[in-house]
């Protein structure tokens, strides 16, 4: 393919920085630049606690771990969404809830959430999609009245706000990922904000494989011992250095991914107008990140025809998510509740074009060969 979907950012300080790290002896987690980006993380989210991880997968772990979840206990979330949203709360034997999502932002609709609460349902997790902010404020007010607690998976949405309130700063507990497909990465990365101070403690035991090291490396305790259930979730510094580059660089990386959105979303605005797609909606209380930008084409036979004249074009144009409610871990771990017509809908007609800091000029061939593909059909 000559236009790849994805190409990790490289900011120019990155091997600097690792240099660093190598300099100061201190490889494992918890050292100066995991302290780094979790202050700057903390800033970001509003205040709250931010550890790193080693994956927004991991820091979903630890939230079904801190929400204290039993075999049978229920969690409501979207079935349009990635595995690990799911497979977290599955680890510890709960079952997802899966309820349809919006037709304009394509999150978790929050009107259908209150008809999938049972006795057993004891957390709600939504997803930022695209970077998108789900309607957190209907959403706290349906978990207050039901003693739920709100988790956010906020691996898309660095840096978006929801009317003025920072992603990763709306719940009690929020999930980030700096995997390489998102706008700030390291690799494999991630990061929980714990904004409920409560559970701050008890976060740093289950990073710290279920021990109290946090707290006698502040000189709490003479030792450290084993008081609860835990693993490692901890990142090397060689992971923070890099992401440290990316997060100086967080503002400058958003705006080139915007700049890149924007620009994608005049060139289809005529095709929209003319019924041929609907490009996303961005609610005016929402300012996104331009983590992606997708399109949604008339049925699955248009989305798979113009993915593989894309293709043909050498142009890599991928769908995105099998709806977690068909998958095979879905049905045996999960349920629908309710109807999933808009999930399987988006899932059929949805294709994502590359968007990634170095895209440059090839942006111009995409969307040449998009409205081509366009125009051939008219
Ligand atoms: C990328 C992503 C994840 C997983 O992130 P990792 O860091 O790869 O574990 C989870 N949820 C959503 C919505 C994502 O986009």
């Amino acid at each position: 393919m000559d236009v790849l979907f994805n190409v990790p950012p490289v900011t120019g300080r990155e091997l600097e920085y690792i240099g660093d790290v190598i300099a100061r002896r201190h490889l494992s987690g918890d050292g100066h630049y995991t302290k780094l980006c979790q202050n700057w993380l903390s800033g970001q989210v509003g205040g709250g606690e931010v550890r790193l991880t080693h994956s927004c997968t991991a820091a979903l772990e630890m939230a079904a771990l801190l929400a204290r979840l039993e075999p049978g206990d229920e969690v409501i979330m979207p079935s349009f969404t990635f595995v690990s949203t799911a497979n977290a709360f599955v680890l510890r034997g709960a079952v997802p809830v899966f309820v349809d999502i919006r037709s304009d932002t394509l999150n978790l609709d929050e009107t259908l959430i209150e008809q999938a609460i049972t006795p057993r349902t004891k957390a709600i997790v939504v997803v930022h999609y695209a970077g998108v902010c789900c309607e957190m404020d209907p959403i706290q007010a349906i978990a207050d009245r039901h003693g739920l607690m709100v988790i956010e998976d906020a691996a898309q949405a660095l840096s978006s706000l929801y009317k003025g309130r920072p992603a990763g700063g709306l719940s009690a507990i929020s999930c980030f990922s700096f995997h390489e497909t998102k706008n700030v990465v390291s690799g494999e990365g991630g990061a929980i904000a714990v904004n409920d101070e409560a559970l701050v403690e008890r976060a740093d035991i289950i990073r710290e494989k279920g021990t109290n090291r946090v707290e006698f490396r502040r000189g709490g305790v003479d030792k450290y011992t084993w008081l609860d259930v835990g693993s490692s979730y901890l990142p090397s510094e060689i992971n923070a250095a890099y992401l440290w580059a990316q997060l100086e660089n967080a503002d400058r990386l958003t705006e080139t991914r915007l700049a890149i959105w924007d620009r994608y979303h005049h060139a289809f605005e005529a095709a929209e107008r003319e019924g041929r797609l609907r490009r996303p909606i961005v609610p005016s209380h929402c300012r996104h990140n331009g983590h992606l930008y997708y399109l949604l084409m008339r049925d699955r036979s248009d989305r798979d025809a113009l993915i593989g004249w894309l293709a043909k074009h050498q142009i890599l144009a991928p769908f995105h998510y099998i709806p977690l409610h068909t998958a095979p871990a879905g049905l045996t771990y999960g349920r629908a509740n309710g109807d999933m017509t808009m999930t399987d809908a988006t899932s059929a007609r949805l294709i994502r074009l590359p968007l990634f800091d170095e895209l440059g000029a090839a942006q111009d061939r995409v969307i040449d060969r998009v409205l081509a593909y366009l125009g051939e059909d008219a």
